[in-house]
């Protein structure tokens, strides 16, 4: 059967007012959407990972088909399957001819090119339609790029702000500053959490249970669990989880934004990030909803600032990084880390509590929360000193909502240093008293925090040291780390020995 226009809908495409979706006629046009083994494999995919991405798409499959839209649906499980994305569209084209492909802007580089390139074979026009889902466009962001020295998030972020009008007073930051950063970094204490209102879930219907048996069945021996799988799947149950987050947690989210504690891996988090990903939900919707918190008096300014900064701010600047470097940024490695990823990543088998706490949640649900992702796992390896493509495949591989855009830069820029400053001012190094400040991890240690040197010392105090003796002469005189850097000073040659050595063995085994 001949169809005229094949529009394209991707994995991470599931918006329902998609601009590809423009212009569809149902008696000559079909939409074509495809699972492919290739997605779940490129990196080792946390079983959630996977099982979230089919259960949206086939949701989304089925609203369309409920909508008058023909779906032309590749399922994974089904024997004709190829496995990769250009070789089902390649048999898609072979059996209905269509004049034309028609796809949003793909949110990865790699995904992009395979589609350019596969229609070029085919020899048929590919036509890129602008991506409605963000604030500011990948061209809009290259203009900001360049009329600036240097990129850095707060300028983007108050530029958001006025373009957008968005927490503004006129020309001012609604109630007189930009952020509340310094109010936002509060720890529990000893006392713990207390009862955090716990985020709504949802239980699998029947087609994401199907997908669950598809996913145990055919990806046994790929990390994580699904036991635990009530991810929102539609656009309806993120918008309960948008709307949960708001009257539960958005409160407090500011004040305990970089708070952790053991077996409490959402705390005052929103747990939006997949369905945004997947477009289930629209950032606007989501600002919207947190600022007429603000204005009900139902949450303070410093947590809305705070989460809309996270979303107008840092989500929409990623992306706009992602877009102006790659697929340069992918080989960038500043601190020349050459070491290993611990196997321990894979497993949460380690005696150190933090690491062992949250990969072993990360293994559970597909998710951490952004200061374990940085201060915990990122932190221990950027001071390890991992070849950032380790880090980064990691990374990509064990989050619900790891998509390339997004992971990379965090990774890159934010996390690793590989980028040498493209995106941050400074890398993200602490030793084990940040861990010991922000949580109640090293309670449950064997290690001691503030020792650098012998059996008992904590691994991220010595690493951190022995980073600082390693880079000294990059950092010296850098604004933000040159403090950290003429602490040095304070150790005597017996004690930097001493920590390099021991900084050896964990790099090495
Ligand atoms: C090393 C590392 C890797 C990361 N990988 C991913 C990833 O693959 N996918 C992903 O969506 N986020 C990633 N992040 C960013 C952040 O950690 C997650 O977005 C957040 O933890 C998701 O949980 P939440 O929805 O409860 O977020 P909240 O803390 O409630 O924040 C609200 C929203 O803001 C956005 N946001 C917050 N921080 C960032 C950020 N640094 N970059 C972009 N958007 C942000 C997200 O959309 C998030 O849903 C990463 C961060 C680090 C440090
Ligand atoms: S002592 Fe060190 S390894 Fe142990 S939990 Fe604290 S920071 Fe982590």
């Amino acid at each position: 059967m001949k169809v005229r226009n094949l529009v394209l809908v991707l994995g991470d495409q599931l918006d329902r007012r998609s601009t590809a979706l423009e212009g569809f006629d149902p008696a000559q046009d079909a939409v074509w959407m495809a699972e492919v083994a290739e997605e779940a494999t490129h990196v080792w995919s946390h079983k959630a990972r996977i099982a979230l991405f089919l259960s949206a798409m086939r949701h989304h499959r089925d609203w369309l088909r409920q909508q008058g839209y023909r779906v032309l649906y590749h399922a994974l499980d089904d024997p004709a399957n190829e496995g990769s994305f250009a070789s089902e569209l390649r048999r898609a084209v072979r059996q209905h001819q269509p004049q034309k492909l028609i796809v949003v802007e793909p949110g990865e580089w790699r995904v992009r090119q395979s589609l350019q390139r596969t229609a070029q074979q085919l020899g048929i026009p590919l036509e890129i339609r602008p991506d409605r889902h963000f604030l500011i466009s990948v061209d809009e962001f290259k203009q900001h790029a360049a009329q600036r020295k240097q990129l850095r998030l707060e300028f983007f972020y108050r530029e958001m702000r006025r373009r957008t009008g968005i927490l503004m007073e006129g020309k001012q930051p609604l109630g007189g500053a930009w952020n509340y950063d310094a109010a936002n970094r509060q720890s529990f204490g000893k006392q713990g959490p207390g009862l955090v209102p716990r985020p709504i879930g949802f239980t699998p219907d029947p087609i994401t249970q199907e997908v669950i048996r598809l996913v145990e069945s055919r990806f046994p021996n790929h990390p994580g669990s699904l036991r635990d799988f009530d991810w929102a799947v539609t656009p309806e149950d993120a918008e309960r989880a948008l709307n949960d987050f708001i009257e539960n947690r958005l409160p407090l989210f500011g004040p305990y934004q970089d708070a952790m504690w053991t077996g409490e891996p959402y705390l005052y988090h929103s747990r939006l990030s997949s369905a945004m990903n997947l477009k289930l939900l629209d950032p606007r919707v989501v600002i919207q909803k947190a600022t007429d918190a603000l204005a009900q008096g139902h949450a303070p300014l410093q947590s809305v600032e705070g989460f809309v900064r996270q979303i107008l701010g840092w989500r929409e600047y990623i992306r706009g990084v992602y877009w102006l470097y790659m697929p340069e940024y992918l080989e960038h490695n500043a601190l020349n880390a050459d070491a290993n990823l611990p196997k321990f990543y894979w497993t949460g088998e380690t005696d150190m509590n933090c690491l062992r706490e949250v990969i072993s949640q990360t293994l559970r649900y597909g998710f951490a929360h952004h200061i374990q992702r940085l201060m915990v796992t990122g932190l221990y390896a950027l001071l390890l000193g991992v070849q950032p493509k380790q880090v980064h495949q990691w990374y990509l591989a064990i989050y619900v909502d790891a998509v390339e855009w997004v992971e990379l830069p965090n990774v890159y820029g934010m996390s690793q240093f590989a980028d040498g400053g493209l995106m941050a001012s400074k890398p993200y190094v602490a030793s084990g008293k940040y861990i010991q400040r922000m949580s109640n991890y090293c309670a449950g240690c064997r290690y001691k925090p503030d020792k650098a040197i012998g059996p008992d010392a904590c691994p991220f105090t010595t690493l951190y040291w022995d980073f600082l003796m390693r880079h000294a002469a990059t950092f010296e005189n850098h604004p933000r780390l040159g403090q950290q850097v003429r602490n040095l000073r304070r150790l005597s040659e017996l004690e930097r020995s001493a920590i390099h050595q021991q900084a050896a063995r964990l790099r090495w085994g």
